[in-house]
């Protein structure tokens, strides 16, 4: 006799559990929601990011816009997990990042005398400081404010909370399979008043929301094991390197745009180790344990892309935390689950609202 399927009725359905769909389960199971999340389980990008958190980055030195908000916010929530989850996530540090030329060393003398930048910009050190054995011709400065998440820990954790509660389903959703009506949205057994998309670059495939600029990039990251000494703190030279005790460091990371490939390729394996030899007066002795690859979702104006679809409003949208997930996704997890629950406004740089508003003309 063929098994009859109870049928699950929830509030929200949520799409992918990377760190956008964990988080926002996390968050709105706490309010109180009926929630189901599906994920097929398996490697993704917040796995593979080694959730480096850094307040002034790039070539530019430039600050992030309302890091002082996103960092408390990040704090907060990552300290509320520890607690709950009872393991460690968050690790606030120092980031020694070294200059690469006299004038990248007159910019950051330049960006530590700006308002707003000093809090984040400490001392700067000399040239032949840095010590370790690590090339430091031009010298380089202590960045203040910088962390790291504990990305893979987070997400195995709060994989085993949702199945604990039953809320999880290990499933690829096809799209055509989501029957999207007036009053709800059936998937299968679950019928749900939203579904929450929290796919990552896959969002490039959904049919609802595919039209956004997205420029998702691929990256590599390494995992090194050395019998030298190494750096003990983290630190940036073209590329950053994250000591993580015991003779291991790991370092990333690539960006590649062409092929959107979850695999590790051999050019930006060798391009890390490279420049890892570089770092270094003599380069220590490593062996490469792991070579990992990952997809982040980049949008056009390096900004999320979150809200509700303007013709399906029960069609929501959580993506594009590009290169940043472990600092966006506690603060627009927050935002977004204010405005589903309370009916809060979304800040408008997240708002996909600012797509639709200039396809307007408006
Ligand atoms: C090499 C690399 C290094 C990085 N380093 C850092 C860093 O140091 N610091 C930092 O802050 N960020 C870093 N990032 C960026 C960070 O990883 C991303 O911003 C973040 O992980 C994105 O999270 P997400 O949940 O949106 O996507 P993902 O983590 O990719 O999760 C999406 C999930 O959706 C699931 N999914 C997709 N389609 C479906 C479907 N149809 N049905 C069901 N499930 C589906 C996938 O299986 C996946 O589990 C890095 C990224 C890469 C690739």
């Amino acid at each position: 006799m063929a098994k009859k399927t109870q049928s699950y009725s929830c509030d929200f359905l949520i799409v992918g559990q990377g760190l956008a769909g964990s988080l926002m389960a996390w968050r709105l199971w706490h309010t109180g929601a009926r929630i189901m999340v599906v994920d097929p389980g398996g490697n993704n990008a917040s796995k593979v990011a080694a959730g480096l958190v850094s307040p002034v980055t790039g070539k530019r030195w430039v600050k992030m816009r309302q890091v002082d908000e996103l960092l408390h916010q990040a704090r907060r929530t990552y300290r509320r997990l520890e607690m709950e989850l009872e393991i460690r996530l968050w690790f606030e540090h120092k980031l020694l990042r070294l200059h690469q030329s006299r004038a990248e060393s007159s910019l950051s003398k330049r960006r530590a005398t700006e308002p707003g930048y000093r809090d984040f910009l400490a001392a700067e050190l000399e040239p032949g400081c840095a010590g370790h054995g690590l090339v430091d011709d031009f010298g380089g400065r202590w960045i203040e404010g910088a962390a790291h998440l504990a990305t893979t820990p987070l997400l195995e954790s709060l994989r085993s909370w949702l199945e604990e509660r039953n809320v999880l389903r290990s499933h690829s959703i096809a799209y055509a399979d989501l029957k999207v009506g007036e009053t709800g949205i059936q998937w299968r057994d679950v019928r749900c008043d939203f579904v929450i998309f929290c796919e990552g670059w896959k969002v490039i495939h959904n049919p609802w929301f595919a039209g956004l600029p997205w420029q998702p990039s691929a990256g590599e990251i390494l995992t090194l094991e050395s019998p030298d000494p190494l750096p003990p703190h983290p630190l940036n030279r073209g590329i950053w390197l994250l000591p993580e005790g015991k003779g291991r460091i790991r370092i990333g990371a690539t960006y590649r745009w062409h092929p959107l490939d979850e695999a590790p390729c051999e050019e930006g394996v060798g391009h890390l180790l490279a420049s890892f030899r570089k770092l270094f007066h003599t380069p220590p002795r490593y062996r490469c344990q792991t070579a990992a690859a990952g997809v982040r979702p980049n949008t056009l104006d390096h900004h999320p892309m979150v809200g509700a679809h303007p013709r399906f409003p029960r069609l929501i949208l959580a993506n594009g935390f590009g290169s940043k997930g472990t600092l966006y996704a506690p603060w627009c997890s927050e935002k977004l689950t204010e405005h589903l629950t309370q009916g809060h406004p979304l800040p408008p740089e997240i708002s996909i609202g600012r797509y639709l508003e200039r396809a307007d003309g408006k």
